[in-house]
């Protein structure tokens, strides 16, 4: 059977091939943070989030691409540590998808 080349589905590569088909209207706060005393750094928000919203730091997950979140909660529901604090962003801002 072929491998699936999952790698190219994670991080900087996943939002390359993202960056024109999604758009984000600013925010006005951090609608999803991450606490770094409770990350145990396993890595599932990076390999899961669609967005390629997260990169791994030191160990430590760090939300450092908040333009591509598609606001699924796949982060906070996998997160084993509760670390990642998660709120919609306020109403008329956010993601907008250009799949038409
Ligand atoms: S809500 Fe979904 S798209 Fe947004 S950061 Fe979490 S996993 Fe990524
Ligand atoms: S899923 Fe939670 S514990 Fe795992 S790296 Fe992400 S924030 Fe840290």
């Amino acid at each position: 059977m072929k491998k699936f080349p999952a790698e190219e589905f994670e991080g900087e590569k996943l939002r390359e091939k993202l960056k024109d088909l999604v758009e984000m209207i600013p925010t006005k706060g951090d609608n999803i943070k991450v606490n770094e005393d409770k990350c145990g750094g396993c890595r599932l928000c990076f390999k899961h989030c669609p967005g390629g919203c997260f990169e791994i730091i030191d160990g430590k997950a760090k939300y450092t691409y908040p333009e591509l979140c598609f606001e699924c909660g796949a982060c906070v529901i996998l997160c084993p540590t509760g670390a990642i604090d998660w709120n919609y962003p306020e109403g008329g801002t956010g993601v907008v998808l250009r799949y038409s």
